[in-house]
Formats: structure tokens, C-alpha cells, sequence
């Protein structure tokens, strides 16, 4: 049979490793460049490919195609294979059907790879043969290439998830649902909600969904469809029979008629999100059986993930932190809610359609003054001018850290949480953290 992958990236490339194990004659094409290393991996598999083309007498002969989670539907080479009836599916689809480990899928808007690091870290503690895959490090079809899992916890993007057929997580996780990617979704939230909740399809009675019970999208959603699996829900501010809450600074969760609390005060993850992020992770693990007390230790030792309010250095008493990862406003709305001192606020970037008026309640609370850092900032400006008393607008990360390093004084933080996507100055999220923490210990 023959398998043709769209993309040459890390998703098609263990595509391509598993697929040429599995026996398949296989076939990858991008229409950009690959990357060198990528190139050599398949070289090295015997696998024929091609780049800046498609050819579409090597394409349409497909049984079936993996289309990498960047390339849209809307491409007309994949609208081609759609009138033609070759499946196109997405790499956890693919991957999902030549392993039988126990999956722990999470998806949602904000939360996942926290999420999906935490779980794994639980687990992993908890003595499980586990594997972390999806859109955090190797691919999950390199992984059961390679070395197969007893258990995996997968990061899921919608991406993934709109091309999925059979894939079914024994334990699914929203972390929550807003506005993000529509571009990719005819501008319909509608759609990119039911894109995320692919992620229960499959499952049955005897699976879990968990996910954010203070989260109005969710709890719509869930309103007015029926989910086939058991739902297990966490909230900050409603208590459950079955399900995960706070009482009394405790995190409280019983599942199967069993409770466990853990301190609040304990936690290695600070701010009201990462409470969210806890309760899902460990409501998982207690699922999967891992002891309580492991659970416990393993939420208290750690460590979280780069660029998401990393802890970057103190400075004449002033704190540096990392949220680059802060790509849309929700993000930076959370970011803002756990600054405990006043804040100079590193916001902007490439604008996708942001609404700032969520922020508004926050940065009249913590922010002392805004360092506008994008090409563009007039949207900032406009929101934000008459809520703060100073605004500087800066076009590098060196010349925004110099200016937040002549406001901040003794005891406040300064903050970056764009809310935006980095593109219009760094080449990605993790370039724009970097040089933060570059230029933060330059000072
Ligand atoms: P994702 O993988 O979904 O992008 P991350 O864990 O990488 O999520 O976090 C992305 C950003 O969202 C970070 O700035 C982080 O501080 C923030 N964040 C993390 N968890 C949540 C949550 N549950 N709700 C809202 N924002 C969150």
C-alpha cells in the first residue's frame, strides 16, 4: 500500500519511519523547503521525497495520505484528495493504529503542554512505562516506531484532531476553549470547538473526559451534545460529587468513589491557571491509579515549562518573567491575574484579531506601565492609553528590557506576556523568550 505524506517536518518524518516499517511503499512531499536533518532521516530510511513541489502523478496514487497538522484543508491539492475519496488523516490517526498502549490525550486553547508535561511527569513517577508525544518533542509515530509505550500522554492540537477517524484517548482533557486559529476555521468558533471535541468521538462509557467546569464554551458545548464518555469536571468555584475542586485552600478530587486532597500552598505552579492545570493533570493520574502520595510529591516538585511564566532572574529586587508562550489574550489575561506586585508589562507582536477588553479590569489592578514591543502597537495604544500612566513603545527586546529596567522599582515584576504571536520580530515564540532572558542577563 502506498502512503504519501504531506510535510516533511517532525510529524511527517515519524510518519514516514513508521509507515516504512509497517511495510508501506512510502512518499513524502513539501512544498517547501526540508529541513537537513529531516532530509538525512530519510535518506537514511530508504524513503523517496521531494520538495518546493508537489507532484501530484506521485500524490493521487495514494491509498492513503498523512497530512501534516501546518498545511490548511483549503490547499487545493488536499481538496483534490478529498473529491477523490483517499483518506486523508492526520499522524496521531496513523500512529494510533499500530500501538495499544492506554492514551491520555489533552487538547484545549491554553494549558496543554503544561498539562501534558505534568501528567507525564506524574506518571512517570508513578513508575508507568510512559511516553509524552504529540505536539510537544518527537512525534507520536516515532515513538511507537521506535519504542512502544505502555501509556501515552499526547499533546493535541485541533490540527491533529480534524483529521482523526478511529483515535480514541482512554482519558481526554479539555483544558479550556477560546478564540484561537479561526483562520483555519472559515472564521466560525463554532467549528474550532467542535474541532476540539473530536477528541471524545471515539470514545465509549468505559472512557473520561475531563475538563474546566467554570468554562462557559465548555459548558455550552456540553449543554447540547451528548458525550459518550464520563465526565469528570474541575472548577475554582463549584464542588462536585465526582470531579476535582477547591474547599478550604485544598485541591479536593474524588473519582471513583475515592477522594484525595492536596494543599494549595504546596503547588510548584503558581497562579489560578495552574491550579486548573493541576487539578485536570492529577484527576488523570488518579484515574491511571498512581498513589496518592506520589501524585502529591509529583505536583510539588515540578518543574514547569520554558517560556510559559518562567521565573527568569531578580534584579535589584525586581523579578523577570518569561511568558512568551503568551500568544493570545486569555493567556496573558492569567499571566496578569497571578503578578502579586505591581507590573511593568511587556505586551505586542503580530495582532490575531485580539479583543484587549478582557485585559482592561486586570491591567488597571496590576499594571504600573506598559512597554508596547511590536511593529504595529496602535491597537495597544488605543486600549490602553488612558488605563495606565506610562506607555513607551519599543521595536527590540533589548531596547524594551532597557526601558522596563529604568521603570521598575523595588518589588515590582516585569513581565512579558505578549498576547500576540512573535512573527513581526522574532522567528517564534521561543526566539522572543530567549532573547528576553538574553537580554535580562545582559543587564
Ligand atoms: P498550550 O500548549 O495550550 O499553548 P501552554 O501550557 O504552553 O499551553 O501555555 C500557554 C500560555 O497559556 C502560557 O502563557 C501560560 O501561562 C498560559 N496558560 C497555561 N495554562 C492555562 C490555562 N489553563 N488557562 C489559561 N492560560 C493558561
Amino acid at each position: 500500500k502506498r502512503l504519501v505524506i504531506l510535510g516533511g517536518g517532525e510529524s511527517g518524518v515519524g510518519t514516514a519511519i513508521l509507515g516504512k516499517k509497517m511495510g508501506y511503499d512510502v512518499f513524502v512531499s513539501d512544498s517547501g523547503k526540508i529541513k537537513e536533518k529531516y532530509k538525512n532521516a530519510l535518506e537514511n530510511l530508504g524513503v523517496d521525497w521531494e520538495e518546493e513541489r508537489h507532484t501530484e502523478t506521485k500524490i493521487l496514487i495514494a491509498d492513503v495520505i498523512m497530512k501534516s497538522p501546518g498545511i490548511p484543508d483549503t490547499v487545493s491539492l488536499v481538496v483534490k484528495l478529498r473529491e477523490m475519496n483517499i483518506p486523508v488523516i492526520s499522524e496521531i490517526e496513523f500512529a494510533s493504529q499500530y500501538t495499544q498502549a492506554t492514551i491520555i490525550g489533552i487538547t484545549g486553547s491554553n494549558g496543554k503542554t503544561t498539562t501534558t508535561m505534568l501528567v507525564y511527569h506524574v506518571l512517570k513517577n508513578g513508575g508507568l512505562n510512559v511516553g509524552m508525544a504529540g505536539n510537544i518533542g518527537d512525534s507520536f509515530a516515532k515513538m511507537v516506531a521506535e519504542q512502544d509505550f505502555d501509556y501515552y500522554v499526547l499533546e493535541i492540537s485541533s490540527f491533529q484532531l480534524d483529521g482523526i477517524v478511529d483515535f480514541k484517548p482512554h482519558i481526554a482533557i479539555i483544558t479550556n476553549i477560546s478564540p484561537d486559529h479561526l483562520d483555519r476555521y472559515d472564521y466560525k468558533f463554532e467549528n474550532y470547538i467542535a474541532s476540539k471535541f473530536k477528541i471524545v468521538q471515539n470514545q465509549t462509557a468505559a472512557d473520561y473526559l475531563i475538563y474546566d467546569a467554570d468554562d462557559e464554551v465548555l459548558l455550552n458545548y456540553l449543554g447540547q451534545h451528548k458525550i459518550p464518555s464520563k465526565l469528570i469536571p474541575f472548577s475554582l468555584e463549584k464542588e462536585f460529587i465526582e470531579g476535582a475542586y477547591m474547599k478550604n485552600n485544598k485541591i479536593q478530587i474524588t473519582t471513583q468513589n475515592n477522594t484525595m486532597e492536596m494543599e494549595q500552598d504546596t503547588l510548584a505552579l503558581e497562579g489560578k491557571h495552574n491550579l486548573k492545570n493541576t487539578m485536570a493533570a492529577s484527576t488523570a493520574a488518579k484515574l491511571v491509579q498512581i498513589r496518592k502520595q506520589t501524585i502529591r510529591e509529583s505536583v510539588q516538585n515540578f518543574q514547569g515549562a520554558a517560556h510559559r511564566l518562567e521565573k527568569v532572574l531578580k534584579i535589584h529586587h525586581v523579578q523577570y518573567i518569561n511568558d512568551s508562550k503568551a500568544t493570545n489574550v486569555n493567556a496573558t489575561y492569567y499571566a496578569l491575574d497571578s503578578m502579586k506586585t505591581p507590573t511593568v508589562w511587556i505586551v505586542g507582536g503580530l495582532d490575531k484579531g485580539n479583543d484587549y477588553l478582557s485585559l482592561m479590569p486586570m491591567v488597571r489592578e496590576k499594571v504600573k506601565a506598559i512597554v508596547c514591543l511590536g511593529l504595529d502597537n496602535s491597537k495597544i495604544k488605543d486600549a490602553f492609553e488612558n488605563a495606565v500612566d506610562l506607555m513607551v513603545e519599543t521595536f527590540s527586546m533589548e531596547e524594551a528590557i532597557k526601558v522596563a529596567y529604568k521603570i521598575a522599582e523595588r518589588g515590582d515584576t516585569v513581565l512579558l506576556s505578549p498576547a500576540c504571536a512573535s512573527f513581526d520580530l522574532f522567528k517564534n515564540y521561543e526566539d522572543r523568550g530567549d532573547q528576553f532572558k538574553e537580554a535580562v542577563k545582559n543587564l
